[in-house]
């Protein structure tokens, strides 16, 4: 049994709060009968309709994906390119990355048919550690390093402040390999943040969120999250 609220929230339709809100002002309906009061909870055989649509009430199920570069994160791309639930060939529910890597970018993306879980874990609230290792074009200044950290203008405002680390440098090719961590996710920000600095972005890679690592995973693979992980990111 699970509150009609979070049921409502987890079928992606609405913020909790906003189920909270469609059940006060009568939307929501159980068994054909309206429900207007905040409490009550509801089983799997209950039949649950928002303005008279049946949500779907699928299991919550939960993965991530080591995404390779030269995919799209979405469910599907009108110019028909490869998009990260063609990892999933076997799982039937719809489900959905939560936020974004670059068509380019590879690493560790969050996928899964919760709606309220993927909400939570991308509300800018939710200061989880986005962990980028980049090659950028050229060696960056101690400099451009620190306004990386301190946070740099970008069209759409200041960037948070963020941790950088120089991980290697190439003097011959002029390259180095920059590990950064943000708590944004801005639209490619983190290239953005570099390009902003002087030294563009040649690779990148997200290889931590929060504590999940990409250990274990080959490119393309993906794996279910335990319960417990789910758990602790929430
Ligand atoms: N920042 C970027 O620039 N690209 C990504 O894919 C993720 C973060």
């Amino acid at each position: 049994m699970e509150r009609l609220q979070k049921v409502i929230a987890h079928a992606g339709i609405a913020s909790r709060r906003k189920a909270e809100q469609l059940i006060e002002e009568g939307h929501v309906r159980v068994n054909g009968k309206v429900v207007k009061e905040l409490g009550i909870k509801v089983s799997s055989s209950d039949k649950v309709e928002v303005d008279g649509i049946p949500l779907e009430r699928e299991e919550p199920i939960y993965f991530m994906l080591y995404k390779p570069r030269g995919v799209i994160s979405s469910v599907n791309d009108d110019k028909g390119r490869k998009v990260v639930t063609d990892f999933f060939p076997m799982i039937e529910q719809r489900i959905y990355p939560v936020g974004r890597l670059d068509y380019d970018t590879s690493g560790l993306l969050i996928l899964t048919n919760d709606g309220e879980f993927a909400n939570t874990l991308m509300h800018p609230s939710n200061q989880i550690d986005k962990v980028y290792v980049a090659k950028v074009k050229g060696i960056p200044t101690k400099e451009a390093l620190k306004a990386l950290e301190r946070g740099v203008r970008l069209e759409d405002g200041k960037t948070a402040p963020a941790k950088v680390k120089m991980h290697t440098v190439d003097k011959k090719k002029q390259t180095a390999i920059v590990e950064i961590i943000i708590h944004e996710g801005r639209n490619r920000q983190v290239r953005r943040m570099f390009e902003a600095v002087g030294n563009p972005v040649l690779k990148l890679k997200r290889e931590r969120y929060g504590f999940l690592t990409l250990q274990g995973l080959k490119v393309g693979d993906a794996r279910e999250l335990s319960p417990h992980e789910v758990k602790q990111l929430r």
